[in-house]
């Protein structure tokens, strides 16, 4: 059984994880956050360095095994921040080097989607809601494909955007979360509802949403009660149109937006409905029913095991490169670039 490390260094994380025949040893993260505005990449990747040695001794030193007993180096390879990507990958290959290793580079995306394994998904479709990314992937035909995404902004920095417009600080998920609490449906402002197929575009409701906030007549408990409802909707609506087109029956989660309550919930509703749907057609398909899939906090936010995880599974298939000089990162590479050998 090999061991592998994963290190996550896209964007806001730094994290490192270690994962052994599928399991999670140790999972260590730090995260880069600002006071005001949005995550400057340099700045990010500053932190990176910065924190780099301590995350992995600690993980190390959680995981209870000893450097020497890892078997590859699997690090985040792409999509994300230039200089972010640069440094995890520098310290990827500098314990490469150390620990006579191979790399495995990991697609950051594809990471998500099949960290839900660990929650018993095998053939999901993953609504993958985070900051900067949110689609719809599932694997079709040799690939993992993205079906659906975001025609603009991602969910996650949309709702980070409208608390800004609001005051009420970064991030702004959790604390939307908290307020949506205190209204409730019979409180519901209708909102603009943008779906296109299996893609939504979420600025428009931006710009309705800071509309509504400056004319001073809404309840700002009521603005991200509906707020919640309608995008949340969009996400749901969009993934069970993905359901519907795949065939798949399992819908898993992904990305820091995932962790919220509501959210869960409605996927819940949309599974349990379609089970029902399922089972009342035909005699035959009493059995079908779509299964939900959300993992534990730690896995659903960007960290370091997922990329071990998925390592490993690559790793397993063969995939790995000794000749660091012929790796690289890939800041912009997309879901369905990825060569899949291991499925
Ligand atoms: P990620 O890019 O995957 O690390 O996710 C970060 C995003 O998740 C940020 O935009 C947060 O505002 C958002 N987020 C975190 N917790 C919640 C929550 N409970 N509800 C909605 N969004 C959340
Ligand atoms: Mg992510």
């Amino acid at each position: 059984m090999p061991t592998i490390l994963g290190i996550e260094s896209t964007a806001h994380t730094f994290g490192v994880g270690i994962v052994k025949n599928g399991k999670v040893l140790a999972n260590v993260k730090k995260t880069y956050t600002t006071e005001k505005g949005g995550i400057i990449p340099m700045e990010a990747a500053k932190h990176h360095f910065n924190n780099k040695n301590e995350i992995y001794f600690e993980t190390l030193n959680n995981s209870g095994i000893e450097e020497k007993e890892i078997d590859a180096i699997a690090f985040s390879q792409g999509p994300g921040l230039a200089p972010c990507l640069l440094e995890g990958m520098k310290f990827a290959k500098e314990l490469a080097k150390k620990l006579k290793k191979p790399l495995v580079p990991a697609n950051h995306c594809v990471a998500h989607l099949e960290i839900t394994k660990i929650t018993k998904s095998k053939d999901p479709v993953l609504l993958y809601t985070s900051g900067a990314n949110t689609q719809i992937i599932a694997y079709a035909s040799g690939k993992y494909r993205i079906f659906g995404e975001t025609l603009d902004v991602g969910v996650g920095n949309f709702i980070d955007t409208f608390a800004r417009y609001a005051g009420i600080g970064f991030p702004g998920g959790p604390k939307i979360e908290k307020l949506a609490l205190e209204s409730g449906e019979k409180n519901y402002i209708e909102l603009p509802y943008k779906v296109k197929g299996m893609d939504i575009a979420l600025s428009g409701i931006l710009t309705n949403l800071k509309q509504k906030l400056e004319s001073k007549k809404y309840n700002l408990s009521d603005l991200c009660y509906s707020m919640q409802e309608t995008v949340f909707a969009m996400l749901v609506e969009t993934a069970e149109r993905a359901l519907a087109h795949t065939g798949k029956k399992e819908l898993a989660l992904g990305g820091g937006v995932a962790c919220n309550s509501r959210l869960q919930e409605m996927c819940k509703i949309m599974c349990n409905e379609r089970s029902q749907v399922r089972s009342g057609s035909s005699k035959s398909q009493t059995k079908e029913k779509t299964k939900f899939f959300c993992p534990e906090r730690s896995l659903l936010v960007d960290n370091g095991a997922m990329i071990a995880f998925l390592g490993e599974i690559m790793f397993k298939s063969g995939i790995k490169e000794k000749n660091l000089e012929k790796i690289d990162i890939k800041p912009r590479q997309r879901t369905d670039e990825v060569e899949v050998k291991w499925r």
